[in-house]
């Protein structure tokens, strides 16, 4: 599987090879968001261990100045991707949606009195 083919990895510039920007770029993240859906947190492993790498790299390249912005670049946009917990109408994700315990539709269906008493007819029964 070499599905950052299209946008690899340029080191030691780290930069996007067929974008010439900073990797990675917004298809290198598409791809990278794809491949870890559901598991951000391996994602942001897998990038930090990226962005200590090109701490050495880029410091190395730059004559021993540590570029500014390095966390924003590769861990900060997957955490400022990551979904609030709070979102109004919740799928099966959230608890307490799915309230056990809810009115049989049956038992809405009354009963009408056939031979009912009603109005004040005495009704005689001892
Ligand atoms: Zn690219």
């Amino acid at each position: 599987m070499n599905d950052d083919a299209e946008h690899p990895l340029l080191k030691p510039a780290w930069r996007c090879r067929t974008c010439g920007i900073a990797w990675p770029c917004s298809v290198a993240k598409l791809r990278l968001l794809g491949r870890y859906h559901g598991r951000p947190d391996e994602l942001i492993e897998h990038l930090e261990t990226l962005q200590t790498e090109a701490t050495e790299d880029l410091t190395r390249l730059y004559g021993g100045k540590t570029p500014d912005g390095l966390t924003g670049r590769f861990v900060g946009w997957v955490k400022a991707r990551q979904p609030t917990h709070s979102r109004p109408g919740a799928d099966s994700s959230s608890p307490g949606v799915d309230r056990p315990g809810r009115a049989h539709p049956s038992k809405d269906v009354r009963v009408a009195p056939v031979h009912g008493r009603r109005g004040g007819a005495p009704a005689p029964e001892e």
